[in-house]
């Protein structure tokens, strides 16, 4: 097969974890005769530095013209001043509210291999595999009236959460469809015993949820959600939410896992285009040092394969290779337990490659 794929490094550490994801798309083209082309294109801080817009109009058209977009990260420092008049992070909502990527899915599935490497205790983690699908592209983030106003001492700040039945319910079809695919649950996520927007997603979800007799179907509020994640993680099997419900549970979730550095993340809208990023950010404090875990990059080209490409085969391989890598003892430094292995990010990127070969010894 033949595929465009859109390369945005981004800031910090993005660059270096997206030059990994690359070199295991290279490989998995060599190895399954494929031909993928990469175009590189500017997004968040950098793309200010160079056109002072954090989203130039080259990229979206870029990212529209090809198949799928793999990003790394954006922000840092040098961009984080709240009075700036743009910043790193309008590029990443202007490109998911330009691709009409709308829905986030982001696996979670605790490693055997790197049960020691999180706070919690084994038996918790044990049988962890759920994906979290976050509503993108409405909720608080996007409501309007948003804003500042007044002068000090009645200065005043506003947000909006809303939410329409549509937004809801292509969301909710989506993480049916998941589940049909998996362990057959759903549990949706609100804060309807508050919130009026809580209040239509609940209806709506379970106006959904009818559609899918074979699909178990729970309500969840938000807070008690970040108590069982934490307390009964294995129950999960697909989580439903808005936009920053699912923000910050995901968060939560990366924990069970060990570190950011391994969980993947998909954006997706209405055909098979996608974009797909590590959750993490651009982690200025261990930019540059060659040591940022690229697992989640390599995970999220395994679901880059899977969905917009239809190569279900390799992104098994993908996995398959990281699975090897870990089970093998190899870690980067944020997933570090006694007695393994230390690998950089070329490095660890290298093992992946050498065992999606077939090879045995990654060193
Ligand atoms: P972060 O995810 O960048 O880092 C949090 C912690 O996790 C840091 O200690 C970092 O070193 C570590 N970490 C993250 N990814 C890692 C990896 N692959 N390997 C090893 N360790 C890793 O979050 P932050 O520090 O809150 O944010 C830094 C910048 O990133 C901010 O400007 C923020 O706005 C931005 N950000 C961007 C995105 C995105 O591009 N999607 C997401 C979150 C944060």
């Amino acid at each position: 097969m033949q595929a465009k794929i859109t390369l945005l490094p981004g800031d910090g550490i993005g660059p270096e974890v997206v030059a990994e994801g690359v070199k295991v798309l290279q490989a998995v083209a060599a190895r399954y005769g494929h031909t993928f082309e990469f175009t590189e294109a500017l997004i968040g801080g950098s793309a200010i530095d160079t056109t002072g817009s954090p989203l130039p109009d080259e990229t979206l058209a870029e990212c529209r013209a090809s198949d799928a977009v793999l990003l790394g990260a954006v922000g840092g420092p040098k961009w984080s001043d709240p009075r700036a008049a743009v910043r790193p992070e309008q590029g990443l909502l202007g490109l998911r509210g330009g691709l009409g990527l709308y829905a986030n899915v982001r696996p979670v599935k605790v490693y055997p291999a790197l049960v020691g490497a999180s706070t919690l205790k084994p038996d918790v983690l044990a049988g962890v595999d759920m994906i979290i699908l976050r509503e993108l592209t409405g909720g608080l983030y996007f409501g309007v009236p948003q804003g500042q106003s007044g002068e000090k001492p009645n200065r005043s700040g506003v947000d909006t959460m809303a939410y329409t039945e549509g937004e809801v319910s292509r969301l909710m079809r989506l993480a049916f469809e998941l589940a049909r695919g998996r362990r057959k649950k759903v549990t949706s996520v609100d804060k309807a015993n508050v919130l009026a927007s809580s209040r239509l997603w609940r209806t709506v979800a379970h106006e959904v949820a009818a559609e899918y007799p074979d699909v178990e179907m729970e309500d969840i509020l938000v807070d008690a959600c970040s108590m069982h994640l934490i307390r009964r993680p294995a129950d999960f099997d697909v989580i439903a939410t808005e936009n920053m419900f699912g923000d910050i549970l995901s968060d939560e979730a990366s924990m069970l896992v060990g570190s950011m550095g391994m969980l993947p993340s998909a954006s997706l809208g209405a055909g098979k285009f996608g974009l797909y990023e590590p959750i993490h950010g651009s982690a200025p404090d261990i930019a540059g040092r060659g040591i940022a875990n690229p697992l989640a990059t390599i995970l999220s080209c395994a679901m880059l394969l899977r969905w917009s490409l239809g190569l279900a085969a390799e992104a098994d391989a993908v996995e398959a290779a990281v699975d090897a890598v870990l089970a093998a003892g190899y870690r980067c430094g944020d997933i570090r337990t006694p007695g393994c292995v230390l690998l950089g990010t070329v490095q660890m990127g290298d093992a992946v490659v050498k065992y999606l070969g077939g090879k045995s010894d990654a060193t």
